[in-house]
């Protein structure tokens, strides 16, 4: 299969979607993206890498980032974040609050917002065994130093971000936020704006289809741990559309307000797709319909 012929044969056939849907207003930041872009890498588990279009722009990581926060806390120790976050699709919102008070402060998954907030708060509590940073992570395996934090996109956030300071204190309430409220959301904030384009992120997330290891040979995951970060971006990764995503696209995904999103055919690629404009859903229209392309071409689907 020639694959840089099938990315341009997607790319053609998702051009008419180029600049629509919209884009997430509620981040002041994100609402000043330029809808009219388009990118995306396939990266191989054997080192090729194959872009089209604007793969190369930086955009902002957002939620995509849960799954690399996700994978350095389980890394050390699986069983203490399932006894804190739940691993079950919850069909509603990314910032939803609904279902935390019958779950007595338990999150219904580590991708909504409340769920991300307990990893983060877990990643604090474990720093002084030095477990790399997301940014860190992202930096080692895509093997681009220069990847860092979008000052104005954090302040951005910061300053609308009641929601999650709401959750925040929920979450502590029901004592499953051990640190400080400020510096969870600090710290959330800074790895969700994390500024990053397709090549790299694709780059990154390879250690997801190389069952835990990266691309310098270090095993951040076992095996059975980077299999369980795949069932959950399959159940979880895409709010209350993770249904949508299995039908159309039939893989592990995470997407981000963003405009971007991760996707992992195991043992062959890893994919980034990005496109500021969202559905309702809040997911990229144009990634998910690229997405939806790619693997009706390869037959990469996990179906
Ligand atoms: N930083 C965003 C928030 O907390 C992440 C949303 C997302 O990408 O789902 O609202």
């Amino acid at each position: 299969m020639n694959l840089q012929r099938v990315l341009d044969s997607v790319y053609e056939s998702v051009q008419p979607l180029i600049g629509s849907g919209n884009v997430a207003e509620y981040i002041p930041r994100l609402a000043a993206v330029n809808p009219d872009q388009f990118g995306m890498t396939v990266s191989t588990v054997d080192g090729e890498r194959y872009s089209v279009g604007d793969s190369s722009v930086e955009f902002s990581i957002q939620s995509i980032s849960k799954v690399f926060s996700l994978a350095l806390a389980i890394a050390g120790d699986d069983e203490e974040i399932w006894a804190r976050v739940g691993r079950e699709p919850s069909g509603a919102a990314f910032n939803s609050l609904a279902q935390l008070e019958y779950k007595r402060g338990i999150p219904r998954n580590p991708f909504m917002n409340a769920g991300a907030l307990v990893v983060v708060d877990h990643l604090i509590s474990l720093e002084e065994q030095h477990v790399p940073s997301v940014l860190d992570f992202l930096r080692t395996e895509s093997g681009n130093e220069s990847i860092s934090i979008d000052a104005l996109t954090a302040a951005s956030e910061l300053s609308h971000g009641d929601r999650n300071a709401a959750t925040a204190h929920f979450l502590r309430s029901y004592g499953n936020l051990r640190n400080e409220v400020s510096a969870v959301l600090d710290s959330y904030v800074n790895q969700c704006s994390i500024a990053i384009s397709c090549e790299d992120l694709a780059t990154a997330g390879l250690f997801l289809a190389r069952d835990g290891q990266g691309n310098h040979g270090r095993e951040w995951l076992t095996e059975a741990q980077a299999k369980r970060v795949n069932a959950v971006m399959l159940t979880s990764g895409f709010y209350d559309a993770a249904g949508e995503f299995a039908y159309r696209v039939g893989l592990p995904g995470k997407s981000g307000v963003g405009g971007g999103i991760l996707a992992i055919v195991p043992d062959v690629c890893s994919i980034c797709v990005w496109g500021p404009g969202l559905d309702a859903s809040g997911n990229s229209l144009i990634g998910m319909a690229a997405l939806g392309e790619l693997t009706d071409r390869t037959g990469w689907s996990i179906f």
